[in-house]
């Protein structure tokens, strides 16, 4: 047994038993024999289950956000949000997934060649809290649709959460089995793995988890999705207009606390605006409503754990100690960092070349572009990058020039039903969401016929 405790006030939440790796056995048991009649089920059918889903979604919103605030002390306005992003996705599949799966024919010599997709089976997911809901969404909503079933091992700290999703999938009148929760540790992740019902795995979460899922995976030669960390630079071109700039950046950095992949974890600000960036982006972050994050018009609350917190207190200060400077911010308490923002930052500082999950920002003055461009790239990472400018065609001519997964101009680096997502280097393998998404966990099958 083991305790919830809520990151803002220390109490019990709730208390949690992991299953033993006998009943984790017996869950995917159900799984397997339900995938036998679920991947059998014209698309057409799957999808009506998944209208049903997305009013389930609906009335359970208020409920579903305040578990996971209570868990992970994201700030009630976004946890409702999150939950009606899920809907978003549900109704982008709904609309699209005929179009994506439907068999395609293919000219060669043969008399008739085509491709069909077809569901692998058993499929696990490996989660994160810090979108309790979102992150399992994108993840189990095209995997079922396709036809497979999944079983998520979600994050210890949102087991409410994670219990609440498998009961909305069961609301929806989703056959049992379909979708299940399985509350396991990290280290009994390696035995479903090996079990030969599982087909693939796909996990969000830290590099040494995703390391270690994917080694699993592959000595038993199976497919992983790999959504992992990111270090995202926010560029300023001279020609920026701050009054665009300032909101987004603040928001991009300091949603959610900081605790986002696709944050923007470093910004590079072109060396002419960088005093009155400084100036301005202080006064807005020093606005931030910081609090109880049960309550309506809190920006954020608590990092979703005391060790979290502590994590990016230690980044900040082993900056400091090599020569960083704290603009505002720079203090915990307990779970709370304050919104930090760090000046006089150089490449080799953890703010620059670790993984920031947590409310500071480091920002760094360019000179040209190009030099912007390796700034940007001088990280392990590899998810996106949002530059602000007047002059989208010359960026637009330079995008190749960005090793990540997306590049976004004008805006902040965001996830959407429609656009594939994922990264490369360090960032992980393969992409959730849109066709590409649906497409990961599926057999391509060929046919040819003379
Ligand atoms: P983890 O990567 O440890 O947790 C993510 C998921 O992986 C959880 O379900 C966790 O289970 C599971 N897990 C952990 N270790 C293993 C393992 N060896 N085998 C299988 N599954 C495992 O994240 P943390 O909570 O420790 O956060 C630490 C850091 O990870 C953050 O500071 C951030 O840098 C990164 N992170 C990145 C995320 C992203 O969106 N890309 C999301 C969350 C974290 P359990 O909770 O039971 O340990």
């Amino acid at each position: 047994m083991y305790k919830l405790t809520n990151p803002y006030d220390g109490k019990l939440v709730s208390e949690h038993q992991y299953l033993t790796d006998i009943q984790s056995t017996q869950r995917i048991g159900v799984s397997q024999e339900t995938f036998a009649r679920w991947s059998v089920l014209p698309l057409k059918e799957r999808l009506k289950f998944i209208k049903t889903l997305i009013f389930v979604l609906t009335k359970q919103q208020q409920f579903l956000a305040e578990t996971c605030t209570l868990e992970m002390g994201k700030p009630i306005k976004q946890s409702i949000s999150e939950v009606k992003k899920c809907g978003l996705l549900c109704q982008y599949y709904l609309d699209n997934a005929e179009n994506f799966l439907n068999t395609k024919q293919i000219d060669t010599d043969a008399d008739e060649s085509f491709v069909t997709y077809e569901p692998l089976g058993v499929i696990l997911g490996v989660m994160p809290w810090n979108f309790p809901y979102w992150q399992v969404f994108r993840f189990a909503i095209p995997a079922i649709l396709a036809g497979n079933t999944v079983v998520v091992k979600h994050a210890s700290n949102v087991a409410g959460s994670a219990k609440l999703i498998e009961q909305i999938f069961l609301e929806a009148g989703f056959p049992e089995g379909v979708y299940q929760n399985m509350l396991i540790a990290g280290d009994q992740v390696e035995n479903l793995i090996n079990n030969p019902i599982i087909k693939a795995v796909s996990l969000t979460g830290s590099e040494k988890a995703g390391a270690a899922v994917a080694s699993a995976a592959a000595r038993q030669i199976k497919k992983a999705v790999l959504e992992l960390g990111g270090s995202n630079a926010l560029i300023v071109c001279k020609d920026a207009n701050l009054d665009d700039v300032i909101p987004i950046a603040v928001n991009a950095r300091m949603q959610n606390a900081g605790q986002s992949c696709i944050a923007a974890k470093r910004f590079l600000v072109h060396q002419s605006l960088f005093d009155e960036f400084i100036a301005r982006l202080k006064e807005a972050v020093q606005e931030l409503k910081v609090g109880d994050p049960m309550l309506k018009d809190t920006d954020m609350g608590p990092l979703a754990r005391i060790d979290l917190a502590e994590d990016v207190e230690k980044q900040v200060n082993r900056s400091v100690a090599m020569g960083a400077k704290i603009v505002t911010g720079g203090k915990r308490k307990d779970a709370f960092y304050e919104p930090t923002v760090l000046i006089d930052v150089t490449t080799d500082m953890p703010v620059f070349n670790e993984e920031v999950f947590g409310p500071a920002v480091p920002v760094m003055p360019f000179d040209t572009f190009e030099e912007a461009v390796t700034l940007s790239n001088k990280t392990s990472f590899g998810l996106g990058v949002t530059v602000f400018t007047k002059d989208i065609l010359g960026v637009k001519k330079k995008i190749h020039l960005f090793e990540e997964g997306a590049v976004f101009i004008n805006a902040m680096v965001k996830s959407d039903p429609a656009l594939p997502f994922g990264g490369i280097k360090r960032s992980g393998y393969g992409r959730e969401l849109a066709e590409n998404g649906i497409k990961e966990f599926v057999n391509v099958k060929t046919v040819y016929i003379k």
